[in-house]
């Protein structure tokens, strides 16, 4: 058990000890319409974790209440998912949908009881007719329909006699409630469409908030923990099962904040864009935040696990540090992994006084690892070492190889260059170079002083490798679609060079690369004759140095540890009305609702900049995010910009003025400058470019630049779409308009 105890096991040991739960029952409840990703693994943490640290159980349930997005292969993925992180479901997999019957019968008993009513009105009018968040609904003149016309109606929804939409089965709750949630929620709706199990069996199919509580209660659940956006339907969730008056013990739902993470997607929605538009290669792209992608990439569950450990588990929606993770793989492999010598870039030595060959003794770990294992290195007159590793003209700081400087091939000789060979256009293709003979590592009394040890292949003796570099899929903190794409995501190289034992002794899957990173071998692709590593992460993180943070994430832990140990609030009535308002009325997600609705001044802030600009949900985005970051560090009175500045841009941006990607670096310069939005983009040069005609013209020049890839394309490599629309992008700082982009570029390669 993890030694802190977060909100939730403090809630469970309560409840245990109340009397209240007999035993812990957890359920792990996914919808299967996309792959699991990291933010579900938080889940699987959370819900398996609790039922074995109290010895209760936890079920896998597929939500499959949605018959029109659900498949097969998601369900084999989350089973995968649980497997892999070291998790056992209690008994077989469970289905909403082998619940189908039971929970049409406690609709009946609903119905009999006065609680539930058949509808007729339209779509616009049940909304009209709910009301807002400061005016209360009305009732629908069918809701004075007797339990016989219900149950008569219900049968005959069920049994497919109206089209989608005609009819719908609504709660009898209370259409004043200030939870807009309670304001006759719909518990059934008609839709004539085959599900993936149940087959054609049903022509209505119950809402979430009919179907979740009551599987829950089926199954036997205690503890019934989803994400805070369902924070407003606990009411619903609480309203079904007491006026049932079910049996006890019956299940309770606790809300959790979702995992976010910088410079990562999260939504199976948008995951599943990427898939299908060829952005990435399929569900396990070892770029993706997918479970997936990262058992592809070489992640273990360990690490995993050890992220969503050190997140921890808090009440307040909150973004964590990509860096964070890449740091806890890191921090399993460095102690675990082999270290061997890879070089991707050879540049050929020839060593001109070594005759001969030999093999040296070196050991797959250092002395701080402990663990046992060695192999031979082939060494000989002909060594490749990194192109980088060499500088004929270096910076003062470089302690690499050059004409004047000495270096050591890592665990063999010091080498010494003699002469640089270069081929006609200048570029250096060979170096002749002297080793000293008694500068053999481990046995060194040369004397000779050296600044580093560089890694090597014996170029005889090597194997030749694939090495895929993955990187960052995003470029971009928070990214919001294609174009902010990370376009040097994923770089291959062919032939790489690897000392021979890594492939004939496969001393482990993934390995250390001296000096490179930690890398494992391609699970699918990978074969003896043409082996295939991936990138796991680099060694050090080099984002990390790009902004200037250092490596451990002691700092980030202590402020996460806060928002852990803080308090369960519950929203104010004040907010409450905010949120149900930006929510019902302004249609805006339920995240950046609630960040809004629980802090006065943004609230105030976004209020005003609506006033000014009716384009309530590109406001939010700005004001939750980026104005709600500037205000973490700075009072509200300190800020440069205003609300209204704030509209303007957000106008510039709906108006087609800018780009998404430009409106950030313009909100950057507002930050700095207090300048208006307009004279910033006029000033800098920043407009959109959405003419097809000079799109059409980089479009041709980047076709131009790279043949090999259209020809590709032509031959029906469809991926490289995103490579191409990325180019264009890039081509133009950013500033093309992305759709014109993806039209354009479609048609060209047709
Ligand atoms: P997405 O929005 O990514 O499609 P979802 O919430 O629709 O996710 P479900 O399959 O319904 O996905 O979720 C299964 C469980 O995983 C739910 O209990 C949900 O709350 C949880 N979950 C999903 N995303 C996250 C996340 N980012 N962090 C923590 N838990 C999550
Ligand atoms: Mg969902």
């Amino acid at each position: 058990m993890s030694e802190r105890k977060d909100f939730l096991r403090t809630i469970v040991e309560a409840d245990i000890k109340s009397g209240k739960c007999k035993e812990v029952v957890t359920r792990f409840p996914p919808e299967p319409n996309g792959f699991p990703h990291i933010g579900h693994a938080k889940s699987i943490a959370i819900n398996f974790g609790i039922a074995r640290d109290y010895n209760g159980h936890c079920n896998l349930r597929m939500d499959d209440t949605n018959p029109t997005k659900e498949d097969t292969k998601y369900v084999e993925a989350l089973k995968d998912a649980v497997e892999w992180l070291g998790f056992e479901w209690e008994g077989n997999v469970r289905y909403t949908s082998d619940y189908f019957t039971q929970i049409h019968d406690y609709a009946i008993q609903l119905i009999k009881m006065g609680k539930a009513y058949v509808d007729s009105l339209g779509e616009d009018e049940i909304r009209e007719y709910r009301g807002t968040v400061t005016e209360v609904g009305k009732r629908s003149k069918y809701a004075e329909r007797t339990v016989e016309e219900n149950l008569e109606l219900f049968e005959k929804m069920k049994k497919g006699e109206f089209k989608d939409g005609e009819h719908i089965l609504r709660a009898k709750i209370d259409m004043s409630a200030p939870n807009m949630k309670l304001r006759d929620p719909l518990l059934y709706r008609i839709r004539h469409v085959e599900h993936f199990r149940a087959g054609n069996t049903w022509a209505v199919y119950p809402m979430y908030d009919f179907a979740h509580c009551l599987s829950d209660y089926i199954e036997g659940v205690s503890h019934s923990i989803c994400t805070l956006e369902f924070e407003n339907n606990r009411d619903i969730y609480n309203w079904v099962l007491e006026t049932l008056s079910l049996t006890p013990p019956r299940p309770y739902q606790h809300e959790f904040a979702r995992l976010g993470i910088n410079y990562t997607v999260m939504s199976k929605r948008k995951l599943l864009e990427l898939v299908e538009g060829g952005q990435v290669d399929g569900w396990d792209d070892p770029r993706l935040p997918t479970i997936a992608g990262y058992k592809r990439r070489g992640y273990t569950p360990e690490s995993i696990l050890a992220f969503c450990d050190s997140v921890g588990i808090a009440k307040a929606n909150s973004m964590v540090d990509v860096s964070q993770l890449e740091f806890c793989i890191r921090d399993d492999l460095n102690l675990k992994v082999p270290r061997v010598m890879c070089v991707l870039d050879p540049l050929k030595i020839t060593l001109v006084n070594y005759e001969g060959s030999e093999e040296l003794d070196a050991s797959y770990y250092p002395d701080d690892v402990p663990k046992e294992g060695s192999r031979k290195l082939p060494f000989s007159s002909d060594i490749c070492i990194e192109r980088d590793d060499f500088m004929e003209n270096p910076p003062k700081d470089y302690f690499r190889l050059t004409p004047d400087q000495s270096v050591r091939l890592k665990g063999a000789y010091i080498i010494t260059c003699k002469e640089v060979i270069k081929d006609a256009s200048g570029k250096v293709v060979e170096i002749k170079a002297e080793y000293s003979k008694d500068s053999k590592s481990g046995s060194d009394t040369s004397g000779i002083k050296v600044k580093s040890a560089i890694h090597w292949v014996d170029a005889t003796r090597a194997k030749e490798v694939e090495v895929r570099l993955y990187d960052r899929l995003y470029s971009v903190e928070a990214p919001q679609g294609v174009e902010d794409l990370n376009a040097d995501s994923l770089k291959i190289i062919k032939n790489a060079l690897i000392e021979p034992a890594v492939i004939n002794e496969k001393p482990d899957e993934r390995f250390q690369f001296e000096r490179q990173g930690y890398f494992y071998a391609d699970p699918v692709d990978y074969t003896d004759e043409k082996p295939v590593f991936n990138k796991i992460v680099g060694l050090k993180g080099s984002w990390d140095k790009k902004s200037k943070k250092t490596e451990t994430p002691s700092k980030k832990v202590e402020v996460k540890k806060e928002q852990i140990d803080g308090e369960v609030v519950a929203m104010s009535q004040t907010q409450q009305t905010l949120f149900d308002k930006y929510t019902i009325e302004l249609k805006l997600n339920s995240e950046v609702a609630n960040t809004l609705a629980r802090d006065a001044q943004l609230s105030a802030f976004y209020e005003e900049a609506l006033s000014q600009l009716n384009s309530p949900v590109s406001l939010a985005n700005i004001v939750s995010n980026e104005v709600a970051r500037e205000l973490k560090q700075i009072e509200i009175s300190e800020l440069k910009f205003s609300a209204s500045q704030i509209a303007d841009l957000v106008k510039i941006i709906d108006d087609g003025t800018i780009s998404n990607k430009i409106a950030k670096q313009v909100f950057e310069e507002m930050v700095n400058s207090g300048e208006n939005p307009s004279k910033i983009v006029e000033d800098k040069g920043l407009v959109q470019i959405s003419d097809p005609a000079i799109i059409s013209a980089i479009i041709d020049e980047v076709m131009t630049k790279n043949p090999d890839n259209v020809e590709k394309f032509k031959a029906g490599n469809k991926k490289l779409l995103g490579f191409f629309v990325g180019q264009v992008l890039k081509a133009t700082g950013g500033k093309a308009n992305p759709q014109v982009v993806n039209q354009l570029v479609g048609q060209k390669l047709k």
